[in-house]
């Protein structure tokens, strides 16, 4: 499994909602903080986001970067033995 994160470069942002509409996991909504053009720009609002690069890919500012890592594998409980 992928692990992603996006990083959104929000004085670059315009807030025209491209990216939120092009999520297929709804990780992305609208800050409720205005940059300094008096836009409110593109925040991750999920801790689920896949990495897919939908949202990059949509910008027309090129205002997101995705990050993407794998998912930590849980580790099986080791069972100590007696001797
Ligand atoms: S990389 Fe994909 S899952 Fe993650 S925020 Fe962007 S569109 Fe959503
Ligand atoms: S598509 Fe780009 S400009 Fe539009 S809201 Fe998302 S990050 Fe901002």
């Amino acid at each position: 499994m992928i692990h992603g994160s996006v990083i959104v470069a929000k004085e670059v942002c315009k807030g025209c909602e491209l990216c939120i509409q092009a999520c297929p996991q709804e990780s992305l909504g609208l800050s409720n903080q205005i940059n300094h053009n008096g836009y409110r720009f593109a925040v991750l609002i999920k801790d689920n986001c896949t990495g897919c690069i939908n949202c990059a890919l949509v910008c027309p500012d090129a205002a997101i970067t995705v990050y993407r890592q794998p998912k930590p594998v849980k580790q099986p409980t080791k069972v100590l033995e007696s001797a």
